[in-house]
């Protein structure tokens, strides 16, 4: 199974929207195992967004991101990462397809409500980024026989 990181950024915090995208991914099969409420740095930022740090907007980026509190969220399943990128959709809200959060949610490329990790390797290092050992759970899931075959586990 794969850890992924999802941050609900300010867009989601502000708007209200947070249970409605942690149900998502519930319903979807995707076990919870860590889950908190953090302001982000001007640190944890730079190295965050650190392929982004040149750009005009990076100054806009990380102001939006400071914005109010965000909720950080360690996810587990199969091949998760590739499918919590599925579930956000592209990165532009007005061109994220219709089903997706950013599809459902946003109409901006900046406040598009969700970070989620690119790549198990990057999850890896996110996850160490906004959590600590003590803060992953890896308690039984139950529904996992009603979740998965066994040869996919
Ligand atoms: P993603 O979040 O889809 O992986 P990127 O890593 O390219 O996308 O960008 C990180 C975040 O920076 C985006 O989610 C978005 O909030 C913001 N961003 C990216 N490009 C722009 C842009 N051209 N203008 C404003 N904000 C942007």
């Amino acid at each position: 199974m794969e850890i992924t990181l999802v941050i609900l950024k300010p867009s989601a915090v502000q708007r209200g929207i947070m249970g409605e995208i942690i149900s998502r991914f519930e319903r979807k099969g995707i076990q919870i195992i860590g889950m908190k409420m953090i302001e982000l740095t001007d640190e944890m930022l730079s190295e965050h967004y650190s392929h982004l740090v040149g750009k005009s907007f990076f100054g806009r980026i990380k102001d939006s991101m400071q914005a109010s509190p965000v909720v950080v969220m360690a996810l587990k399943g199969v091949d998760v990462v590739n499918t919590v990128r599925k579930l956000s959709g592209v990165t532009n809200g007005r061109g994220a397809d219709p089903g997706t959060i950013r599809g459902d949610y946003s109409m901006s490329i900046q406040e598009n409500i969700v970070h989620a990790s690119d790549s198990p390797e990057t999850a890896e290092i996110e996850l160490r980024r906004f959590f600590s050992e003590n803060e992953i759970f890896n308690y039984s899931h139950y529904l996992i026989p009603y979740l998965y075959a066994n040869d996919e586990i």
